[in-house]
């Protein structure tokens, strides 16, 4: 990709100027140059209202592959200033990646006083940590970290991007993908390289989870894809294992960005279960028979300390909200304990929950497929066993 001035067309107005996050334009005679700042991020073409900026994009068979080398992370940040744990578990897939490759992992973190946060990733396995930090960065926003990262992976070149199937990483390597012009591979599942070609294979569910297709990016540069939370496992953490941290200098115009951040508010309604962080999930299917049966469930999470899930039939009823679906539209989760009560056992549910530690099903069909995932399957009426698994519990705590 390259990026230069069509001079003829320049009319002096400095509307690149707050665009550019790495103040790499000045103006000469009235006449925007490029300094030498300029990593080819292409925001100030966005932005340049005459098309006198102009970026020109790599077609196919056009990117020289050899250029690039490397694995990266993007990292995320959690409101609460940690580091979010698709971040981690993308570090120990990465380096199982690179290790394949002879090649390092590094990490990208966008943020403000993220400092501190350089030293986590670190002991989660990277080499080298890229901490771009600037108080118009402190939140997530798409058009600001969009350019920052476009910035840093135009300079870097790196082979691979991996990216958390988060809100936020599905919008912003969507952005840079087709701000560079490479692949992205979304919601994958497995990522492996390819021993003879070297190529990252990137394995997702496809024409509704029925196959699993796996994709390469063999012309452009870097393969992108993101992943989902808890598909992946991090490795443990390690204080002793050092990275190299590079601090980068960014100058960003708030002005320069459409959408700012007035307030934030926190859902209090309760819908917000946090699904991928539970130990423990019992989950509803349309087995309950309605709405009011979820009762039952909530009645056996709070007995267990475990978080309500529910197949996506029940959603599609409106017996519970979308937040609590488990399965390929919904949450991807990895629990300790899974409990399915009245799911049959959908492919597309399976794919968000077949990875917990231990399944138990509770169907009154014996040839349910849940039973084909399920470590303990009870085949019974619901209504009978739930009650029965919420007094022996309690029995046990001494309630
Ligand atoms: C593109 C696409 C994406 C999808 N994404 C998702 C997704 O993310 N998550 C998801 O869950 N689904 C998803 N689905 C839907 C999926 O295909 C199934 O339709 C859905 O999972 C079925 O939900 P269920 O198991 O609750 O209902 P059913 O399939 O109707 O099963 C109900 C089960 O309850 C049992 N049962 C009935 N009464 C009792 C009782 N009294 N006691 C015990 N057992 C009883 C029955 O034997 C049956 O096995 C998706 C579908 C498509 C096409």
């Amino acid at each position: 990709m390259a990026i230069y001035i069509d001079e003829p067309k320049c009319i002096g107005c400095e509307a690149c100027i707050p665009a550019c996050p790495y103040a790499a334009i000045d103006m000469v005679d009235g006449i925007a140059k490029f300094n030498e700042n300029c990593t080819g991020c292409g925001a100030c073409a966005y932005a340049c209202p005459t098309g006198a900026i102009v970026l020109e994009m790599a077609r196919k068979g056009e990117v020289d592959t050899s250029e690039y080398s490397g694995l990266w992370v993007v990292g995320e940040i959690t409101p609460e200033g940690k580091l979010h744990g698709v971040t981690t578990e993308l570090l120990g897939e990465g380096r199982k990646l690179a290790a394949e490759l002879d090649t390092t992992v590094s990490v990208v973190l966008i943020g403000h006083h993220i400092g501190e946060l350089a030293k986590t990733a670190a002991g989660y396995g990277a080499d080298r940590v890229f901490v771009v930090d600037h108080p118009t960065l402190e939140r997530y926003r798409t058009q600001p970290y969009t350019n920052v990262l476009t910035g840093l992976i135009n300079k870097h070149k790196p082979e691979i991007v991996l990216i958390g199937a988060t809100p936020m990483g599905r919008d912003l390597a969507s952005r840079v993908a087709a701000r560079i012009k490479a692949g992205l591979t979304a919601d994958c599942t497995e990522l492996t390289i390819n021993p003879e070609t070297k190529l990252l294979e990137q394995t997702r569910p496809a024409f509704g989870g029925n196959v699993m297709a796996t994709i390469l990016c063999e012309f452009t540069r870097p393969q992108m894809a993101t992943v989902r939370p808890k598909v992946m496992a991090p490795q443990p953490f390690d204080q002793s294992h050092e990275a190299e941290i590079i601090d980068i200098p960014v100058d960003i115009d708030e002005r320069a960005i459409a959408t700012k951040i007035i307030e934030i508010i926190k859902d209090d309604s309760g819908s917000d279960v946090n699904l991928t962080e539970a130990d423990i999930i019992v989950s509803g299917g349309r087995g309950l028979g309605g709405p009011e049966h979820f009762a039952l469930i909530r009645e056996l999470a709070e007995t267990l300390g475990a978080a309500v899930g529910a197949s996506r039939a029940t959603v599609d009823a409106g017996w519970i909200p979308a937040t609590h679906q488990v399965g390929q539209t919904g949450k991807t989760v990895h629990p300790k304990l899974y409990v399915a009560c009245g799911i049959s056992g959908a492919v597309q549910h399976l794919a968000g929950m077949s990875s917990s530690d231990c399944i138990v099903a509770i169907n009154k069909d014996p040839d349910a497929p849940i039973f084909n995932v399920a470590h303990y399957g009870i085949v019974g009426d619901l209504f009978e066993v739930v009650p029965a698994m919420i007094a022996a519990f309690k029995e046990r705590r001494g309630d």
